[in-house]
Formats: C-alpha cells, sequence, structure tokens
C-alpha cells in the first residue's frame, strides 16, 4: 500500500480511454481509416531526417511556419483567412483546450457544456482546477438556446465549450445559436479582481469541422466580430493525423497571446513541427477522402434507418443510433465478431465510426447477424 499525497479529487479516478483492443475492425475512436498514401511517408520521412540534423537544439518555440500553413489550410478549407499570429496549435486538440482552461479556468471559476457531448472536457476542468458544469441538449441533441443563455447568466462561466460537430452525436449547431451564446457571454463571464466584468471564452470544437454536410458553415465565419471566440480544429480525424499529434485552434490575437503565456515551453517537438508541415503539404490528397466518407456516413444513417434503428444525421464521421435494451451487450456480441465500436452517449446508444467500405460491410453483417439470433 503506497502513502502518496494524492489530490483528494482525483482519488478512484481511472485513466480517460476507450478499449485499445487489437481486433480487426476498429470503429471505436472516430480514426480515418485510410493510411497516409505513400507519398505522403516518404516526405514525413524525409521531413523528419532534417529536423533530427538540429536535434541537439530546443524547436521553434513559437513555431511560425507551421502556424502559418495551418491558417492556409484553414483559408482553403472554409474561406475563412486569419494572420498566423491568430493561430495556436498544441500536443491534438486536447492541449489545445487544455491552454484555454488554464489561461481562463482555475479555482472559483466555471466551465459550462451542453451534454451529452465530449467526455473529455470534465477532465480539462478538473485538471486546471475549473469547475465543470453542464445543462442539457435538446432531445434531438441540438441547443436549447434559452436555457443556454439563462445558464450563462446564471453561472458566469469563464470559459463555454460547445462541439460542433458534437461528439458523440454528430450535430452540428447553427451559426445564430452559436453567435447567441457569444452574445450571452458578453459581460456575463467572471468579474476581474476590480469589479469589471469580463466576456467569457466560447470554444467551438469542430475536431469533425471537415466532414460537415454541405451548407453547413464553420464557426470560423464569426472570428472575426467575436474577440472572446476560439475555434479548434484537429489533425485527428478528417486529416488522417491522429497518430500525429496535432490540435490547433484560431481566435482573436489577444486570446492566442494569453494562451502562450500557459504553455510549457517548446511543447511541439520540431519532429512534430516537421511532419505536421509536410502532411499539410499534401492536404489534396488527404481531404479528397472526406467526401467518400461523408458519402459512406450517409449511406450509414439511411442503412441503419431501413433495420428499423433511430439514427442521427451526423455531420460527423461517426453514427449515434439504437436504442438497445442492453447496449453492453450488443457491443459484446459485436466485438465477438471481431467489430469494436463504442458505449458512449445516451442510455441505450451505441457510436460507430466510418471506416472503409469493406469494414462497415462488416460491422453491418455483424449487426445483422446478432438480429437474427436475437429474434429468431
Ligand atoms: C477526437 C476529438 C478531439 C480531438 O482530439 P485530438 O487531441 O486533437 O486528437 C477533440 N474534440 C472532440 C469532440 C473529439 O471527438
Amino acid at each position: 500500500m503506497s502513502n502518496l499525497p494524492l489530490r483528494p479529487d482525483i482519488e478512484g479516478d481511472q485513466p480517460y480511454g476507450a478499449p485499445e483492443l487489437d481486433v480487426p475492425v476498429r470503429l471505436n475512436v472516430n480514426e480515418n481509416p485510410y493510411a497516409p498514401a505513400p507519398g505522403v511517408v516518404a516526405d514525413i520521412a524525409q521531413a523528419a531526417a532534417q529536423a533530427a540534423v538540429g536535434l541537439n537544439r530546443y524547436p521553434d518555440r513559437d513555431f511560425a511556419t507551421l502556424r502559418q500553413a495551418l491558417a492556409d489550410y484553414l483559408a482553403v478549407e472554409s474561406g475563412v483567412r486569419v494572420p498566423a499570429e491568430q493561430i495556436w496549435a498544441a500536443n491534438g486538440s486536447n492541449e489545445v483546450m487544455l491552454h484555454l482552461l488554464q489561461a481562463f479556468g482555475g479555482p472559483g471559476r466555471v466551465c459550462l457544456s451542453f451534454t451529452p457531448t465530449y467526455s473529455m472536457y470534465p477532465e480539462y476542468a478538473r485538471d486546471t482546477l475549473t469547475e465543470y458544469r453542464t445543462r442539457a441538449r435538446r432531445e434531438d441533441f441540438t441547443l436549447d438556446v434559452d436555457a443556454a443563455v439563462s445558464a450563462i447568466h446564471e453561472a458566469r462561466p469563464a470559459v463555454v465549450i460547445l462541439a460542433s460537430p458534437n461528439n458523440p452525436t454528430g450535430t452540428a449547431l447553427p451559426l445564430e445559436h452559436v453567435q447567441a451564446v457569444l452574445d450571452a457571454t458578453r459581460r456575463n463571464g467572471p468579474t476581474t479582481s476590480n469589479g469589471s466584468p469580463t466576456d467569457a471564452v466560447v470554444v467551438v470544437d469542430e475536431a469533425y469541422g471537415e466532414f460537415r454536410r454541405p451548407g453547413v458553415p464553420s464557426a470560423l465565419e464569426l472570428l472575426d466580430n467575436n474577440p472572446n471566440l476560439a475555434v479548434s480544429r484537429t489533425m485527428s480525424k478528417a486529416f488522417g493525423m491522429a497518430g500525429l499529434r496535432l490540435g490547433y485552434l484560431a481566435a482573436a490575437r489577444e486570446l492566442v497571446d494569453a494562451l502562450r503565456v500557459v504553455r510549457l515551453p517548446y511543447h511541439l517537438s520540431a519532429l512534430t513541427q516537421a511532419a505536421a508541415l509536410a502532411a499539410l503539404g499534401h492536404r489534396q490528397e488527404l481531404m479528397s477522402q472526406v467526401a467518400s466518407l461523408r458519402a459512406e456516413r450517409d449511406a450509414l444513417v439511411d442503412w441503419l434507418r431501413t433495420q428499423g434503428y433511430t439514427a442521427f444525421d451526423s455531420d460527423a464521421n461517426f453514427v449515434l443510433f439504437g436504442p438497445f435494451q442492453d447496449r453492453d451487450a450488443v457491443w459484446q456480441a459485436l466485438l465477438d465478431r471481431g467489430v469494436l465500436i463504442r458505449v458512449v452517449g445516451p442510455d441505450g446508444y451505441l457510436r460507430v465510426s466510418v471506416g472503409t467500405p469493406a469494414e462497415i460491410q462488416q460491422f453491418r453483417d455483424a449487426l445483422t447477424a446478432i438480429n437474427k439470433e436475437e429474434q429468431p
């Protein structure tokens, strides 16, 4: 028995994470199922070799070149151009959001989000000693704007996190709703030491932004008029680089400068910077799979509905479906057939990531087989 002075508030907590099981069909953590093409691999290897020559030195602390490349990427992807100084990056958007909570949260402060949503948000709050509060989304998982506004008035949060498209539901928020939340946060953040009210920071987590359906806008469009908005993105999902650990955000320069204060020095290694830059050079190839993944997603939603399930419309690369009386049993039965999905979200529902056509076929076959066994 150890006698370590563990923080009382993390006693009994388990490390976060989906089960990492070695099975043929892994559709549990919303990765892009396509490995990078040989040309991408070769460029990353070359860039890494070049960076290795200088590894006796600390890396570029403010990664100016990478920030510029990310700004260029966003301009192409969303049509919104921001200067490189308005970009921030870290080891995954998880770290980006931790930086946000480190800079704006803290003891006595509140982080507000809307459930069901991403299960990491309470962990960023816990790790920064910020109080995490939630309100429920509507039954269709859109935002109840009136309830959100009154929750902001009541909680005076320092940070509001809106996932759009949301995980695990796939729901994207209309910009009017995001703007309504932004308006409500004006002068409704915590008060400063001299008693003046602040504007709460609104984080729109667009980890799945590239998968949004045509006509669904990005919150990047709201950046110009909202200095308290941060739009978070990642190379982990659509970009197919989950193993790289590169997340980023766009926000007003003043907000980005606050994040520079709390980051650890040299948090982005020279190898990460080099590999990310090389990968961004191939954005067209990498993004070409997004259209087919979207089409596969829509087809999967349709198929699940023809099987009699409720499947929610999705702007992401996964689908939430059900309901099941015993979702854990269905999850296990799929696993027994070599298909790993995720038990997450509202009671009775399961989430499946969009894999390759062959993987989706195996998922469908497994689910159909389970159904037949249950209802002979
Ligand atoms: C996957 C995911 C992230 C991305 O995490 P990374 O740290 O960038 O890999 C962020 N937000 C949501 C809602 C996600 O599902």
